[in-house]
């Protein structure tokens, strides 16, 4: 029998994995498991550069045609995990895990580090603000935090953001900023005062190496993150692999479980193997779930086989602001630029009564073709206003809390399928004008026609559906991620935040899953 199984290998379950093996514990990963080809360092040039000399059919279409995935799919999914390297990161989701969904666009992985290979690296340490309603706090999840800062390796810096981010310790030099953005940042510089102490702009904590750290390179700045793996952006998987060549965890990957038993000594998990679908069991004293909010849940469901039940499922509502730098309109493409967040942006929203959080990108590194629908042109015209306009966009994402909006509702089917019944993006477009009049201020204009609804679920970011609390009722955790009614499961990814703060979440998952394995261990 193992001392510790892990089921799920995304950020979470590493996580966990990771603060197992620093008390000694070998743990038993149980996970799908699919991974990508190895294609980094197919391209050792800026993207631009490779683009004038190469056919790019491969890196952009991809010879299942997975880049056009959005045009002829009734499903659309975020633009990155059209690219062909991401492919394996949604492989058979919809096979393995059907769900049916209303007014919910879930997004769910089965690879080896999870949603987390295709994400923007955007991680935050929640504040005791942040965890207002969690029963832990900021010092709770800080050694945690800076352990994960020191294996990860953290961009940033120590700015007017820093009261919402957190410690500045260890982090590495901040992101090199593009033209356009290190235009805006310039002015915001000379003009904060203006806004109030209510919006406020800095670096964004991020898991990209501006200098070498680990063994990995620094950031090549060479608009390849949509098309290609670079080691010097962290993704959870470096840390696994580190882990399996160390042999300090015992990782199974093929492994779809279904349900787990609580037996007099222990646990006995049930799943199947996904090659040849024959019945599989373990054995383990311990359980740390780590599947993602979304399948955790299930298993939790299917364990206990209650179809009834609705689970409340967060996500953060959120908006898509493309911008124009009139002063940038016919310039030359920034073509050594960083193509995820340069930049954040925090809001002390009067209009809506919460804190909000932006992301400020660049352009450059996504498919021209992304834009073309937005332009209400022939093809030609569009694509010289393309040209023109392009160099001078830039996005912003805004991010609420995910209690600014119901919650989904999650079932299992009487198939042990999921049934997700969610509330269409009602964002009230006519409280933002705060915001847009900042960026005026900072020289990016937009206009009401061009801000997009992100679809519920676009934002990634599912929690809350077994939250924890100080005295947990049925379907919730301790604040040691115990599940009430249970004795040796316990939860670890994001199943477990009864909030959502207007923040990118994956980094404080991280911790707290470290957090909830060692007190699981030590018993405290
Ligand atoms: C394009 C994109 C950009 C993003 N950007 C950011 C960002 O900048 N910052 C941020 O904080 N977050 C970001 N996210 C979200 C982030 O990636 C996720 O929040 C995070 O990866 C979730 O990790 P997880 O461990 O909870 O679950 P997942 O990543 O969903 O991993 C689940 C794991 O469990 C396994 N599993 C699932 N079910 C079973 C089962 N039944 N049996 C066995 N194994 C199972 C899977 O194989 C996988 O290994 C982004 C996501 C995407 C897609």
């Amino acid at each position: 029998m193992h001392d510790v199984v892990v089921i799920g290998a995304g950020a979470a379950g590493i996580a966990a994995a990771l603060e197992l093996t620093r008390m000694g514990i070998r743990p038993l990963i149980l996970d799908v498991g699919y991974r990508g080809q190895k294609h980094e360092g197919r391209i050792e040039e800026n993207f631009y550069e490779h683009r004038r000399k190469h056919d790019t059919f491969d890196v952009m279409i991809g010879s299942r045609h997975q880049g056009l995935a959005n045009l002829f799919s009734e499903k659309i999914v975020p633009v990155k995990l059209t690219s062909p390297d991401m492919e394996f990161v949604t492989r058979n989701a919809d096979r393995l895990a059907p769900i049916t969904a209303t007014e919910f666009a879930p997004i769910q992985s089965f690879a080896s580090g999870g949603l987390a290979n295709a994400w923007g690296a955007g991680l935050y340490r929640f504040t005791d603000r942040d965890l207002a309603a969690f029963p832990v706090s900021e010092a709770d999840l800080r050694p945690y935090c800076d352990h994960l800062t020191r294996e990860i390796g953290i961009s940033g810096e120590d700015d007017d953001l820093t009261p919402y981010f957190g410690s500045t310790d260890d982090l590495l030099p901040p992101i090199r900023l593009s033209h356009n953005i290190g235009r805006m940042y310039g002015r915001y510089l000379d003009k904060r005062q203006k806004f109030k102490g209510r919006i406020a702009l800095g670096h964004p904590r991020a898991g990209v190496l501006t200098q070498p750290h680990d063994g990995r390179p620094a950031l090549g700045y060479d608009n390849l993150e949509f098309w290609q793996d670079t080691a010097a952006i962290y993704k959870p998987q470096l840390t696994l692999d580190k882990l399996i060549d160390r042999d300090l965890v015992d990782y199974r990957s093929g492994i779809l479980v279904s349900a787990w038993t609580e037996t007099d000594d222990g646990v006995r998990i049930d799943g199947l193997q996904v090659e040849d679908q024959r019945e599989i069991s373990f054995a383990g004293k311990q359980v740390i779930m780590a599947a993602g909010a979304i399948n955790t849940s299930k298993i939790v469901l299917t364990s206990l086989q209650d179809h009834q039940t609705e689970l409340k499922l967060l996500e953060n509502p959120a908006l898509q602001i493309p911008m124009v730098l009139p002063s940038s309109i016919g310039r030359k493409l920034d073509l050594g630029s960083f193509g995820l967040v340069q930049l954040n942006l925090v809001w002390e929203s009067e209009t809506f009564d919460t804190l909000i959080q932006g992301s400020l990108m660049e352009v450059t590194s996504p498919r021209r073709a992304e834009f073309f629908s937005s332009f209400p042109f022939a093809a030609r015209q569009s694509l010289a206003m393309i040209r023109q306009l392009l160099p001078a966009m830039v996005v912003m994402q805004l991010f609420w809390p995910g209690s600014h909006q119901k919650p989904a509702r999650l079932r299992l089917d009487d198939g042990n399928g999921l049934c997700l019944s969610g509330q269409p993006n009602t964002l009230d477009m006519g409280k933002i004008g705060e915001v847009l009049a900042a960026m005026r201020r900072l020289g990016a204009y937009t206009h009401p026609a061009l801000i997009v609804r992100v679809p519920t679920g676009h934002a990634i970011h599912y929690a809350g559906t077994l939250p924890m609390r100080d005295k947990p009722g049925r379907y919730e955790c301790d604040r040691n991620g115990r599940l009430a009614g249970t004795d040796r499961i316990h939860i670890a990814d994001s199943a477990t935040f009864p909030e959502l703060p207007a923040k990118n979440m994956s980094f404080s998952m991280m911790a707290n899953a470290m957090r909830i394995a060692r007190d699981m261990v030590t018993g405290r």
